[in-house]
């Protein structure tokens, strides 16, 4: 787990292996899970070290530290995610720097980021962040009020609906975080034909419990200790 060119490179093998792994456990087709690589607090040139060994997905919690990172590396250096809670004040900025909101979270953001997607004349991909765990510390919509922020942001020009986020409480061992992914996916399957349209994407699992993720139904996994060591 250490970073540097032959530590980001093992790390990358050895999580893509246990993707491919938990993939085939499940079923599943190991394409259809994408590896967002989380590159909060990791220098540029390490970020380019991955690029260059073929991770094409880049997370980041804070619009400013993506900010930062878009300049060294380039907008079309990577899909970029932006896996955080989004602040009013920095969805412009979002809309400029992102292929993909995760953690959408409320009407009000929502309504923001469609205005400011069709001002850019694009559409903003989103997933609904929901708080599964029903922590008070956690970002997210209850399971009760998901069905209403759907309706809301299904009807916005500037979105399109993509699926559900979770942030997994911590747990001692991965196998403890399978309810949770259980759950959101449960949910997803029951807004989809609610909603009557398709919510293909499910982001959850990161390094502790992206196995798991993957055999619940993931099809993007935030991993980034696992890929690039711990954070200061
Ligand atoms: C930091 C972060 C991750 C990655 O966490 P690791 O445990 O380092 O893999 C995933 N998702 C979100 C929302 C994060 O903030």
């Amino acid at each position: 787990m250490k970073p540097g060119p032959t530590g980001i490179r093992s790390n990358l093998d050895e999580v893509r292996e246990r993707i491919a792994g938990a993939a085939a456990r499940s079923g599943r087709d190991a394409g259809q899970v994408v590896l967002v690589g989380v590159v909060k607090t990791v220098p540029p040139a390490i970020i380019g070290q991955a690029l260059g060994l073929g991770l094409t997905d880049l997370g980041e919690n804070r619009v400013q530290e993506a900010d930062a990172h878009v300049a060294a590396l380039g907008r079309a250096a990577a899909r970029w995610h932006l896996i955080g809670h989004l602040q009013r004040n920095k969805v412009a900025r979002a809309v400029a720097l992102f292929d993909r909101v995760h953690a959408l979270d409320s009407v009000e953001l929502a309504e923001a980021l469609s205005r400011r997607a069709v001002e850019a004349g694009r559409r903003m991909p989103v997933l609904v962040e929901v708080n599964v765990s029903g922590e008070a510390s956690k970002f997210g919509v209850a399971p009760e009020a998901l069905m209403g922020l759907l309706e809301r942001a299904a009807g916005l020009p500037g979105l399109t609906l993509e699926g559900l986020m979770t942030v997994g409480a911590k747990v001692a061992r991965a196998e403890e975080a399978r309810p949770a992914f259980a759950r959101l996916r449960g949910l997803r399957d029951r807004a989809g034909p609610a909603l009557g349209r398709a919510l293909p994407e499910l982001s959850m699992g990161m390094s502790s419990d992206f196995e798991v993720a993957v055999e619940e139904g993931a099809t993007l996994v935030r991993v980034g200790t696992a890929l690039f060591g711990g954070r200061p």
